[in-house]
């Protein structure tokens, strides 16, 4: 995929590690300039990273403005950082909920907010936002991560049409399960490892989990040219997961 991107300035929230380390390592491959920004420093990876919370809009600023003074503009940025946990609803602290709305839906807002001044004085830009099939379908004790990741699904349509105008095109991925830190407990803590693994790999179509890389190869293609017709969609990116309905095991169909 190389030069697609090429000269292109680039950001990913979040890229510390997992999908948002494999979109900052894809859109390196193509050719982006790219900064990542997240609480912990990257694990391993060849873009440069700083500090980032992207709740806090004092940090957003710093950071945009560094990323900005140091590369001479942006022009693609990659909202990825998230969070999610499991939490019953009457149980529910008031502090849990705002941290995930905090981080999956006000981060978004943040960085999209700073970052139109950036991208109008390069006559436009490019947003990708790292959703969630959970966006659309619900897994048990996720209010707050569904709620969070349905909002940044919206946000990503009304920034479409409100940044249209000045060039910047504004899109989501929804991953489905994705092998990274974020799941690897639900699995690895689990006693019949190899069971989990293979029942997961049955609820794909195509056989298997998902890789980072397969979602970084779409948010690469969403940020360079070949989409250019392409804003306001949210792209499922899960192995046909969510095409097929439940049936029950007993059925052989
Ligand atoms: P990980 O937990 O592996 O990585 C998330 C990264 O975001 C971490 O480096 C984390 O830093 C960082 N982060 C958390 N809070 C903040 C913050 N306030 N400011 C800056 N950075 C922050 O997650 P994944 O790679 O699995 O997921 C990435 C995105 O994809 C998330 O939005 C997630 O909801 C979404 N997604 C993932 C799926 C999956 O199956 N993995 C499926 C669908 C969607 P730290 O380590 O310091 O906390």
């Amino acid at each position: 995929m190389s030069g697609r991107l090429d000269g292109k300035v680039a950001v990913v929230t979040g890229g510390a590690r997992g999908i948002g380390a494999a979109i900052a390592h894809g859109m390196t491959a193509a050719g982006a300039i790219v900064v990542v920004g997240d609480l912990s420093a990257p694990r391993t990876g060849d873009s440069s990273a700083s500090y980032l919370d992207v709740t806090s809009e004092k940090s957003v600023v710093a950071f945009l403005d560094a990323v900005v003074d140091e590369h001479g503009g942006l022009d693609i940025l990659v909202h990825n950082a998230g969070i999610m946990f499991e939490q019953g609803l009457e149980g529910h602290p008031l502090e849990r909920w705002n941290e995930a709305i905090s981080v999956n839906l006000t981060g978004p807002f943040l960085m999209a907010k700073h970052a139109v001044a950036h991208f109008r004085a390069r006559g436009g830009g490019n947003l990708v936002n790292i959703g969630s099939i959970e966006g659309f379908s619900r897994n048990p004790d996720h209010a707050a991560y569904s709620a969070s990741k349905a909002g940044l699904h919206g946000l990503t349509g009304a920034l479409a049409i409100d940044l249209g105008p000045m060039g910047v095109r504004c899109n989501a991925i929804a991953p489905g399960w994705i092998d990274t830190e974020l799941n690897a407990a639900y699995v690895d803590a689990h006693p019949v490892h190899d069971e989990v693994i293979a029942q997961l790999a049955e609820l794909h179509p195509v056989g298997r989990i998902g890789d980072p890389g397969d979602v970084a190869d779409v948010a690469v293609w969403l940020a360079g040219d070949e989409s250019r017709f392409v804003t306001g969609q949210v792209i499922t990116v899960d192995g046909g997961r969510l095409s097929r309905p439940p049936l029950p095991r007993i059925i052989d169909l």
